[in-house]
């Protein structure tokens, strides 16, 4: 790395001068893990223009998080070597106070894993004990489960909530919580699931100067933190160049390994891995059961222990006249099951006079679809479907009422 001579230059200049400096500055890569697109700095600034302004800055890695999640696929379609999408929970802006109440929320998140590869769920805003109601420890099984980082707006209490809510999950410490160096350091020390970026921290290196303090935490813990822009608004999009100008003249002051890991090294070993798994995973919309399962609308479902039972008759359903019906079962027992069907009147005690015939159509690790023929429903009144599940070692049984005239 070559060293700026900033200190013969008054520090106003390095705000704004990135011609000036273009030829002395090390070309340092910038990754930058706090990038928002979300809809109106879509409207304001095209993809185009946004991955130009990267280049200019030279990042080689952004983390982009956009409500609603549309400019994160653009980008991440136009520039796949250096965007990396991170799944920002909120469908539009105004939702951060109120998503991790929000059934909708969760819904929206759900739909964009089955749809979409990410390697981070946030950024998200959440506060000290809000991180233990339901939907963030969903958020938190969900990140487990789908190999994702937290990228968590919190305080250090809800930090340590979720880190303590999962034995593997990671997380970035957005804004290191607007902390100080002496609060950021023992959350670091304490917590090696823990890495910290410095978005929207313009008392870190003001000026081009760096204080003791924070060269201190990054000299103490040169493998945890890294930068960030926070384009939070759409004008923001334009700082991302002087950003990373700035940032490369207050890191003059720091040694050179440690610079070049807050740089850019820390960051991109942290998500690199991550995104390079996920992105080749195999997507609900590749795999038709997958796609099937996620596409059962709640209100058309049966439900017990997380396994989903939906029943559609393929004809309709006449008295003494056979009929089709298409059983469609998602959870994480049903895959190998046996699937059965069967129709009963509980207030009469019986059943069909005729077995039918159960055909599988359809199979993947979330569940299968099985064609039940021959369905013989003797007599008007009301009756009720009954799907057994047996996987061998369990059996479920779930109940749909219906009426036949
Ligand atoms: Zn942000």
């Amino acid at each position: 790395m070559t060293r700026l001579p900033f200190c013969t230059i008054p520090p106003a200049a390095l705000l704004v001068s990135a011609p000036l400096f273009a030829q002395d500055t090390s070309r340092l890569p910038i990754a930058d893990a706090h990038v928002h697109y979300s809809h109106d700095s879509v409207e304001m600034t095209p993809p185009e223009r946004v991955i130009e302004l990267m280049r200019e800055a030279n990042l080689k890695l952004a983390l982009v998080s956009s409500s609603d999640d549309q400019g994160t696929q653009l980008l991440t379609a136009l520039a796949p070597d250096l965007i990396v999408p991170g799944l920002r929970p909120y469908s539009r802006r105004g939702q951060t106070g109120s998503w991790f109440t929000s059934d909708e929320n969760l819904a929206y998140v759900e739909r964009l894993i089955a749809t979409n590869r990410y390697a981070s769920i946030g950024e998200f805003h959440l506060y000290g004990a809000d991180a233990d109601l339901p939907i963030p420890r969903r958020i938190v099984e969900l990140a487990e489960e789908h190999n994702l980082i937290l990228h968590a707006h919190s305080d250090a209490d809800a930090v340590e909530r979720l880190l303590a809510q999962s034995p593997e999950v990671k997380v970035i410490w957005a804004h290191a919580g607007f902390d100080n160096p002496a609060e950021i350091a023992p959350m670091l020390e304490k917590h090696d699931r823990l890495w910290a970026d410095l978005a929207f921290r313009s008392g870190v290196g003001p000026g081009g100067e760096l204080g003791d303090d924070w060269k201190q935490l990054f000299i103490d813990y040169p493998d945890r933190l890294m930068l960030g822009t926070d384009t939070y608004t759409p004008e923001r999009m334009y700082f991302i160049p002087s950003h990373a100008e700035t940032a490369r003249a207050w890191m003059t002051s720091l040694p050179e390994d440690v610079a070049e890991q807050l740089a850019w090294k820390n960051a991109y070993d942290l998500i690199t891995p991550v995104w390079e798994a996920n992105r080749d995973t195999t997507l609900a919309s590749e795999d038709p059961m997958a796609a099937l399962c996620n596409a059962l609308d709640a209100s058309t479902t049966t439900e017990e222990d997380g396994t989903t039972v939906s029943i559609t008759p393929m004809n309709e359903l006449k008295v003494s006249e056979p009929v089709s019906v298409t059983v469609t079962v998602c959870g994480d027992n049903a895959a190998d099951a046996v699937v059965t069907l069967d129709a009963s009147m509980p207030a009469h005690g019986h059943g069909m006079n005729y077995a039918p015939e159960h055909t599988v159509t359809l199979t993947g690790d979330a569940g299968q679809q099985v064609q039940v023929d021959g369905l013989l429903l003797h007599m008007p009144g009301n009756w009720e479907w009954r799907v057994d599940i047996d996987n061998g070692t369990a059996k479920i049984s779930l109940r749909e009422d219906f009426a036949i005239q």
